[in-house]
C-alpha cells in the first residue's frame, strides 16, 4: 500500500486528499494507495515525519515549503531555481523534491493564449514559483511588491525587473498576477486603486492565485473588461502533476485532471 499525505500548518482545510484520492479512486488504484494530511508544526521534522509515516509521497503547503527544499535529498532544478519544494517522492532510499507550483501555473493559464509580458505583484514564494514560470517562457516580467524587504528574494534572478510602490513607473503588461494573500481573508487589493487601474486599463488578462472566491482584484479586472481567473486550475493542475511524480509519470495526465475536476465539482 501506498501512503501520500499533504504536510501543512493549518492543513485541516486542504482539499489535496479529496482531489488526490478521487483521482486514485478513477484510476483503479484505491486498493493500492490513499491519501491524507498531516498537520506539521515544526518544519525541522519534516523528514523525519516522512519516514516515521513510511510515506511513498507527499505534498509540502505553507509554511514548509523551504523546509522541504533544505531537507530532501535530491531536487529538482526547478525546485531549486524557485526555492522550493511542493511534492516529495520516495525513491530507491532518497527522497527528492520537485516544484509543481510552477508547471501549474502555466498549465492554468494556457487558455489565455499568446502572453509577451507580466506584472507579477507580490514577492513571496508563490511570486517567485509563478514569476519563473513565465520567465521559463520567454515572458516579460516585472515584480512589484508592497514593501521592499522580500524583493531582495528576486535579486539573484537575472532580467527580472522590479519595484516596490513607490517606486513603480508603471507600463504595459499583457497579464496580472495577484500572488499576494490580499484578499483572502479580507476585502483588499493587492496594491492601491490608482496604480492597478491604468496597468488594468492596458492589460488583456489578470490572474489571482487565491481560489473559491471573487476577490476585489478579479472583481477589478471584471470591471475593466479583462479576461479572468482565479487559482482553481492552478491547484488542480499542480496536483495532477504531483500524482504523476508519485507514479514515476506513468499514469494518464488527462485521466488525473478530468477526475480532479470532478471532484472539485462535487465539492
Ligand atoms: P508569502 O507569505 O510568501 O508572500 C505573501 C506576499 O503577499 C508578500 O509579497 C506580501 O507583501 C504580500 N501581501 C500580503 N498581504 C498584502 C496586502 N494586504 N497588500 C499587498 N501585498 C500583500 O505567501 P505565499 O507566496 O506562500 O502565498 C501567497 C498566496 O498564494 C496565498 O494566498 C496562497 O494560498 C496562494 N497559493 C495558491 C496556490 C494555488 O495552487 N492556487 C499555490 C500556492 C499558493 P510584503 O512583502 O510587503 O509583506
Amino acid at each position: 500500500m501506498k501512503i501520500f499525505a499533504v504536510f501543512g500548518n493549518p492543513v485541516s482545510h486542504s482539499i489535496s486528499p479529496r482531489l488526490h484520492n478521487a483521482a486514485l479512486g478513477e484510476l483503479g488504484l484505491s486498493r493500492e494507495a490513499l491519501y491524507t494530511r498531516y498537520e506539521l508544526m515544526d518544519g525541522s521534522q519534516l523528514i523525519s515525519k516522512f519516514k516515521e509515516l513510511k510515506l511513498s509521497g507527499a505534498n509540502v503547503t505553507v509554511p514548509h515549503k523551504e523546509a522541504a527544499l533544505a531537507q530532501c535529498d535530491v531536487a529538482d532544478e526547478t525546485a531549486i531555481k524557485i526555492g522550493s519544494v511542493n511534492t516529495l517522492v520516495s525513491r530507491g532510499g532518497k527522497i527528492y523534491g520537485h516544484n509543481t507550483d510552477a508547471p501549474g501555473f502555466l498549465g492554468a493559464i494556457e487558455s489565455f493564449g499568446q502572453i509577451n509580458s507580466a506584472l507579477v505583484l507580490g514577492a513571496g514564494g508563490t511570486a517567485k514559483a509563478v514569476a519563473y514560470a513565465l520567465k521559463s517562457r520567454g515572458v516579460r516580467v516585472c515584480v512589484l511588491n508592497r514593501s521592499e524587504e522580500r524583493l531582495v528574494n528576486f535579486a539573484e534572478f537575472e532580467k527580472f525587473s522590479w519595484a516596490n510602490f513607490a517606486e513603480f513607473k508603471g507600463g504595459k503588461f499583457d497579464l496580472v498576477v495577484n500572488t499576494t494573500s490580499a484578499g483572502l481573508k479580507d476585502e483588499n487589493l493587492p496594491a492601491p486603486t490608482e496604480l492597478l487601474r491604468p496597468i488594468f486599463d492596458e492589460a488583456k488578462f489578470a490572474f489571482d492565485v487565491i481560489y473559491g472566491k471573487k476577490t476585489p482584484f478579479l472583481n477589478l479586472a471584471a470591471a475593466s473588461g479583462l479576461r479572468h481567473k482565479d487559482g482553481l486550475d492552478m491547484l488542480l493542475f499542480q496536483a495532477a502533476l504531483a500524482l504523476n511524480l508519485f507514479f514515476d509519470g506513468t499514469l494518464d495526465e488527462t485521466k488525473i485532471e478530468n477526475a480532479m475536476q470532478k471532484a472539485l465539482r462535487l465539492g
